[in-house]
């Protein structure tokens, strides 16, 4: 039998509904779930050639995802999930973290006050080279450029192939493409690939347009009661650049976000533009010598006793609210390791 996509949901409503997964999970051993989002707006639409429609939750939607939160799982911080890891305390049951990649203004303007209505306290990893700056993430401004050139097709100079530009699904294999050129590179290596993208597609990169935060409105969430975690410097995939690329990438931003918040951070994600994977063990092995006591990843699973610090899972958060709700519950109980979800380019 072969169920369409509004009877799958159907018999998800059903099965969350009558609190047998619930149940389930009970049996399951204890368990910790790290929630992934990106983007917090009101109208998503207007950021589609920019941040990317897939990576903005509406803010509407992610009230609902946290109301759902405070009422049905036992919100959680990060620091809780290492102390339970650690074997120093016990974990309340459905336990949930919160946390937001790439240091968005949105985080604080549309996610920070519904946090604040459920008494959640999340964790915000920042792009540090990009807090402040007059530019934005190396990412945003591929996309901008590949949405908005009027070439019909590009040929990189470091590229092997023409790319079409006519529908928009010919310029998003075009962006991924060029992405992978980004992803591999940090600091002014990259700037100097991106530019020349920019310069072949004869594009101007967007205007910063406080799209990103300051230091002062990072300082605002760490005020608020929120971790702040480091999401590199330049947001490169750090299982694909060399190893003392990777170490300044760890190290300074650490020690950036430090001299900034005047705390410890302790906490790191590891970006995915593209390609995979984006953690290896020697990513690990490095995040734990800078001091870092965690780093997140896009694997989709639940957290564990015995799993590896440096490689914690995380949950990708599906819109629509039913799907939401199944993704958690069925999450609580699987054993297995899921797969890396979409990359956040
Ligand atoms: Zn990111």
């Amino acid at each position: 039998m072969v169920l369409t996509t509004d009877s799958k949901r159907w018999v998800k409503r059903l099965l969350t509904g009558s609190h047998a997964m619930s149940l389930a999970a009970r049996f399951a051993p204890p368990a910790a779930l790290i929630l992934a989002y990106h983007s917090i707006h009101n109208h998503p639409d207007e950021y589609a050639d920019t941040i990317g429609a897939n990576n903005i939750h509406e803010t509407s939607v992610f009230e609902k995802h946290m109301e759902l939160v405070a009422r049905n799982f036992s919100s959680v911080t990060l620091d809780e999930i290492l102390l339970f890891l650690e074997g120093k305390r016990s974990l309340p049951p459905r336990a949930v973290a919160v946390t937001f990649d790439d240091g968005y203004r949105d985080n604080l303007e549309f996610a920070a006050p519904v946090l604040a209505r459920y008494g959640i306290r999340g964790t915000f990893f920042v792009t540090v080279d990009y807090i402040g700056a007059s530019k934005l993430p190396w990412f945003i401004r591929l996309r901008y450029a590949f949405w908005n050139t009027r070439l019909v097709s590009w040929r990189g100079p470091w590229s092997e192939r023409t790319f079409k530009l006519e529908s928009l699904e010919d310029r998003r294999c075009a962006f991924l493409a060029a992405c992978e050129y980004g992803a591999r590179r940090v600091g002014a290596a990259q700037e100097e690939v991106i530019s020349g993208i920019e310069h072949e597609l004869e594009i101007e990169p967007p205007a910063a347009n406080e799209m990103m935060m300051t230091w002062d409105e990072v300082r605002k969430l760490h005020s608020a009661g929120h971790l702040i975690g480091s999401h590199t410097l330049t947001h490169p995939n750090m299982a694909f650049v060399g190893e003392q690329e990777a170490r300044l990438e760890f190290q300074e931003s650490k020690r950036r976000l430090e001299k900034e918040l005047g705390v410890r951070v302790e906490h790191f994600s590891y970006p995915h533009p593209v390609l995979d994977p984006n953690w290896t063990d020697r990513t690990a092995a490095i995040c734990r010598e800078v001091g870092f006591v965690s780093g997140v990843t896009t694997v989709s699973a639940p957290v564990r006793r015995g799993q590896n610090p440096y490689s914690l899972p995380r949950l990708y958060t599906p819109r629509e609210l039913s799907d939401f709700r199944w993704h958690l519950e069925r999450s609580l109980f699987q054993r297995a390791q899921g797969r890396a979800h979409a990359c956040d380019v």
